[in-house]
């Protein structure tokens, strides 16, 4: 039995690793080993978007456990902020909470009960119902403009009007489970780039699939398969498969972002500040999570997301890093003190949960017989695509795969 993995991020890495005892198994990968959690190395590794993952991370904390890395696993409660206007404030303990002077009292106890609330509340049904209309109706005008707003356009760049009610009720549900001094996030120290590895050292790679063509069976790059697992991006899939295949059109947004290495810090101690008006929707500090000796200087991403079409996604790199040094200058970071600066993006750095979005899961098996799909449009990546939702997926495809040819 011939296996053909189409995409070796981690959805295709662990789909492979969970097949390779039963079949014969062959990834495809057309860039970087890892996809989107892929590293940039420089005596040092560091994930090329910002990485860190969540207590409730079953199916990637027992990856990492399996790969003999936990004892690599840190966790700590990492600072949040706001900058409006310049201005950072820090929103970690109630006390900060309560101090942030661009909230009226009412609206910070609206929010506070709202967010009690999502746990119970049956998200599917504001499916059809647009992100701003929702909160707006139950939330009101102020919380929309002054809290919501600047949130969504930082997460879904230009396309946030589009983006589905259920999308937040179902993520302010999953993320509202804090100790009162913060959310606990995890971190591979040194990197997740050790899991990529680990993960890699144990399947057969094999560069891109240019061609996936179905026949008796299957056949990638002329090579003949019984199954493809297809982990890569849905747009990329040739559309005559993908729509006798029955997968839905799943709109993407691309991410853009830089990557500093400095002398000095952008805020006093905080990972991660949301921010307003600028070409970056975050500053994320690393080396206010990991520390500043695992790597000699301070490394600060500035994040954004725009649409694949998107002047931001399209403009050259050179453009780009003196528009996000000018907007970071903002804050204080001054070039003498910048080490270097690099632009990464992705196209197609997940779905955007549209409207009606919850039709458009991708189920593992499709209409084609032998062709599966596993990623960040599968279930466990639903509502925040993830490590751990792409590992699930690739877990799960290789269930359906065994029970369907057999293998068991
Ligand atoms: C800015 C940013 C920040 C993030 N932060 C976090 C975080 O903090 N915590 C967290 O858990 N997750 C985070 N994620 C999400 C996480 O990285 C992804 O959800 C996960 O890595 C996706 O894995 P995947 O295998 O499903 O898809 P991908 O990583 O996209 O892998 C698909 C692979 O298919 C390859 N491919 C495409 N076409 C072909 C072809 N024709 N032939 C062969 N290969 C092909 C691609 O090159 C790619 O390597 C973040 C993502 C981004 C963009």
């Amino acid at each position: 039995m011939k296996i053909a993995v189409v995409g070796a991020g981690l959805a295709g890495l662990s789909a492979a690793i969970a097949l390779k005892e039963y079949a014969n198994v062959v990834v495809f990968e057309k860039e970087s080993v890892g996809g989107l959690a892929s590293s940039y190395c420089r005596g040092y590794c560091i994930e090329k978007f910002y990485h860190h993952c969540f207590r409730g991370d079953a199916a990637l904390l027992e990856m990492i456990r399996k790969l003999g890395l936990s004892s690599k696993l840190i966790w700590k409660v990492a600072k949040i902020g706001y900058a409006i206007g310049g201005k950072i404030y820090p929103l970690n303990t109630p006390f900060e909470i309560l101090r942030y002077p661009h909230m009226s009292l009412a609206d910070k106890a609206r929010l506070a009960i709202f967010t009690i609330r999502s746990r119970k509340r049956d998200y599917t049904k504001a499916d059809n119902v647009g992100v701003v209309d929702g909160i707006r109706n139950e939330l009101g005008e102020r919380l929309l403009n002054n809290f919501f707003m600047p949130l969504l356009k930082a997460k879904f760049g230009e396309s946030y009007s589009e983006v589905s009610y259920a999308w937040l009720l179902a993520r302010v549900s999953i993320r509202s489970n804090r100790k009162y001094s913060g959310e606990e996030l995890g971190y591979l120290r040194h990197g997740f780039h050790q899991l990529v590895e680990r993960m890699r050292e144990r399947v057969e790679i094999r560069s891109k699939a240019a061609k996936i063509e179905k026949s008796a069976g299957w056949v990638v790059n002329g090579e003949r398969f019984d199954a493809v697992v297809y982990t890569a991006p849905l747009p990329l899939l040739d559309e005559k498969i993908r729509r006798a295949a029955g997968i839905p059109d799943v709109k993407y947004q691309s991410s853009v972002c830089a990557l500093i290495g400095a002398k000095e810090s952008v805020t006093e101690d905080l990972y991660w500040t949301n921010v307003d008006s600028c070409i970056f929707g975050a500053i994320i500090e690393h080396t206010h999570f990991m520390p500043f000796e695992d790597y000699g200087e301070h490394l600060i991403y500035l994040a954004s997301y725009s649409s694949p079409s998107g002047w931001l996604f399209n403009a050259g790199s050179n453009e780009l890093k003196r528009l996000y040094l000018k907007d970071v200058a903002r804050f204080g970071l001054k070039g003498k003190d910048v080490n270097w600066i690099e632009i990464f993006k992705a196209r197609y750095s997940g779905p955007i949960y549209e409207k009606g979005y919850l039709n458009k899961i991708t189920p593992y098996k499709t209409a084609l017989k032998g062709f599966y799909i596993a990623g960040m449009t599968s279930k466990p990546n639903y509502p925040e695509r993830s490590m751990n939702g792409s590992i699930k997926a690739g877990m799960e495809v290789a269930e359906v795969i065994k029970s369907d040819l057999g293998l068991v």
